[in-house]
């Protein structure tokens, strides 16, 4: 029988991507400058994400599975001046409604580094010593084993699942500068592949891709020129931040794209934008995966784009 927390839990944790981008997010607030992702058989079989963090602390151990437990926020008015990307405290809890969840922490304050268990509702089953250096490793076995409808899509779907987590991932190498990450995965025991990575990005663009300042302070990034066949033929390279934070924001996606085609038709821009707003102008807390922002004055922000794009490209093209 599912349980109410299971069912909401998979409200919060979409898919691979989701679960995964959790466990980033969270070593990067633990303050890491090393992750390391490494899944089985895609995911299917287990995620694990491995940081060099601040590691968690004993009085912490249990609550930090707890439902709307975070240590990321002191009072009500932290709410509209979040610089963690954590701060609702549902990703642990709802993994734990959805997988065998373990962590391996070792938090300077202890003598000794900790793996722990826990159960369905978040609970420790098991408490043992172990070294290890500062930092977490959180494991996942058999995601969204617990909603056996979910996990049967979930299987049969792994190679979609996995591109988007892979894209996913790819937005927050490119953001996290200083922070190297990697993602490998290990298919029917053989060797660990690297998919992804912060290095990845130059290789990809290969140089090819001019840093922009569209609205100075304001929008820069890097976006490739119509005319200079950098373009592609989809629109996987493009990454959206909002405060450095990665982001989904469809009507920008489109507006680039269609300023791009005025110019190319045949192609889509490689594009990194990120986007500096002040805290109070920005909504992040739209969905659980706060992926979706909600903007003061888009009409005005879209405005401004597609001026400056407009003259980033006209001069250009032939
Ligand atoms: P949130 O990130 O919104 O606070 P989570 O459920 O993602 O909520 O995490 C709960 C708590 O667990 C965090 O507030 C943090 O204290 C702790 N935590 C989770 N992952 C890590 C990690 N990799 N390193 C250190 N602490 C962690
Ligand atoms: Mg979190």
């Amino acid at each position: 029988r599912k349980s109410v927390h299971q069912i909401c839990s998979g409200q919060v944790v979409l898919n691979l991507a989701t679960a995964v981008k959790e466990l980033v997010e969270n070593s990067l607030d633990a303050g890491a400058t090393n992750v390391e992702i490494k899944l089985k058989e895609y995911g299917a079989e287990s995620i694990e994400v491995i940081d060099n963090g601040s590691g968690v602390k004993e009085d912490n151990f249990q609550a930090l599975t707890l439902k709307h437990h975070t240590s990321k926020l002191q009072d009500f008015s932290d709410l509209t001046n979040v610089d963690t990307f954590g701060f609702r405290g549902e990703a642990l809890s709802s993994l734990c409604a959805l997988s065998n969840l373990s962590i391996l922490t070792y938090h300077k304050s202890a003598n000794v580094g900790t793996r722990l268990e826990y159960d369905h509702d978040g609970k420790i089953m098991k408490q043992t010593p172990c070294p290890r250096q500062t930092g977490t490793t959180v494991t996942l076995i058999n995601l969204f084993s617990t909603l056996p409808v979910r996990y049967k899509e979930f299987q049969r779907n792994i190679k979609k699942e996995f591109a988007k987590m892979v894209h996913i991932l790819q937005g927050y190498c490119i953001i996290s500068q200083g922070v190297k990450l990697t993602c490998s995965n290990q298919i029917n025991k053989g060797l660990w592949k690297i998919n992804c990575g912060s290095d990845q990005w130059e290789h990809i663009t290969q140089g090819n891709i001019y840093p922009v300042s569209l609205v100075p302070n304001r929008i820069s990034g890097y976006i490739s020129q119509p005319d200079h066949g950098q373009g592609r033929s989809s629109t996987d390279r493009q990454y959206l931040f909002i405060n450095k934070r990665p982001c989904d924001f469809p009507k920008l996606t489109k507006l680039v794209n269609e300023v791009y085609h005025s110019y190319n038709r045949h192609q889509y821009p490689m594009c990194v934008l990120d986007i500096s707003l002040s805290q109070d102008a920005v909504d992040v807390n739209l969905t659980p995966d706060k992926r979706k922002v909600l903007i003061q004055e888009e009409k005005l922000l879209l405005a401004t784009v597609k001026s400056s794009l407009v003259s980033l490209f006209a001069p250009r093209a032939s």
